[in-house]
């Protein structure tokens, strides 16, 4: 494959099909470089050298589904299960405001104990004590007016990975119950009712061929996300995919590279995954053209349990602690926090 192929996805923003699946199975350290680098400089470009910083909170780790995949799912009978008060995620708001972080993020796995009454009066509070933060929310999937309640109660942004564009390879990761057209109904209710919508997929996640990953790239493509959140699958002991191998670092970065040069803009993290399979995972992440970490802020006592795959990262930092280690990290990168 020429090198200038790479020129070719900066300028044109895409690729054809056969060479963006080259771009993910080749063996040429050249071009892979090129691909990266290329990559951090438009991020660079567009962003300097700031990465964002996004509060996480885990509000809750009950669920009433069963992904396959997932270390929380309602049929591992091994986790003990927390849902946070309003009052915990006010506290974990104001820990985040001390530390400067400007969004917080409500991430949690489908508890039926959250009404859409209890989210839309958790959400009107954190925008009613800080009006300019951005408040993101990662939910799962919920009826239309649960989106539409909680964004007039002042969330901007939701993130719902599609996890993958192929139905099929998608029903083979969820139970029957679950659905890829009403992932995809959700994922257009969002972005009709104006809130910044993010998407992504797991990389290396059980039966997933390299087409299904161009795919997801198409998939991206056409919905034209405000944010990519993309990591690699890592196994979890308790789910029927225990046994299965988990993704592959170096394809994520690959990934990452060519998602930033088709989408210069759009906000981009380097995840606590793929910082998990590898110990400088997240700098990678960055030297690849991520722009975004999101630092953990629930309580310390309950972080444990929300684990989604084994072995996950900052499971006893301090959320102080854990922001300043990430600031580290990207101090030595020549980068810093925002
Ligand atoms: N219930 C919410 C939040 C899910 S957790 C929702 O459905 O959107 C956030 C993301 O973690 C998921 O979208 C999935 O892509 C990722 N995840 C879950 N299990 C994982 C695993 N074993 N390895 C890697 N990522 C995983």
């Amino acid at each position: 494959m020429k090198h200038d192929v790479i020129d070719i996805l900066r300028k044109e923003r895409s690729l054809a099909d056969a060479e963006l699946r080259e771009l993910l199975v080749s063996d040429d350290n050249e071009l892979i470089a090129k691909l990266k680098s290329q990559a951090q400089e438009v991020a660079v470009s567009v962003f300097g050298h700031e990465i964002k910083s996004r509060g996480l909170i885990e509000i809750s780790n009950y669920c009433k589904n069963n992904c396959l995949y997932c270390g929380i799912r309602a049929g591992n009978a091994d986790v003990e299960r927390y849902r946070l008060s309003a009052e915990e995620i006010w506290e974990c708001c104001e820990q985040g405001d001390l530390l400067g972080f400007q969004t917080f993020v409500l991430q949690g796995g489908e508890d039926v104990r959250h009404t859409t009454e209890w989210i839309e009066m958790v959400v009107r509070e954190i925008r009613r004590r800080w009006p300019e933060k951005a408040i993101t929310l990662s939910l799962g999937e919920r009826p239309d007016e649960d989106y539409e309640r909680w964004f007039a109660a002042g969330a901007d942004r939701y993130l719902l990975r599609h996890e993958t564009a192929n139905a099929e390879h998608y029903g083979r990761l969820h139970p029957e119950v679950m659905s890829f057209e009403n992932r995809m109904r959700c994922l257009q209710t969002l972005k009709r009712i104006g809130y910044e919508t993010g998407t992504g997929m797991m990389v290396g996640s059980p039966y997933q061929t390299v087409d299904d990953l161009v795919a997801d790239l198409r998939f991206i493509e056409r919905l034209q996300p405000q944010m990519i959140g993309i990591g690699p699958f890592v196994s979890h002991r308790d789910t029927p995919f225990a046994e299965c191998a988990s993704g592959s670092v170096e394809t994520t970065l690959r990934l990452i590279a060519i998602l930033r040069l088709m989408h210069p803009k759009a906000n981009i993290p380097a995840t606590t995954s793929l910082g998990t399979l590898a110990k400088d995972g997240r700098e990678q992440g960055i030297m690849a053209g991520a722009n975004v970490v999101m630092p953990n802020l629930s309580p310390v006592s309950q972080r444990k349990k929300y684990a989604l795959y084994d072995n996950k990262i900052c499971m006893d930092l301090e959320a102080a602690e854990s922001r300043r280690a990430i600031e580290e990290q990207l101090a030595k990168l020549g980068y810093f926090l925002s």
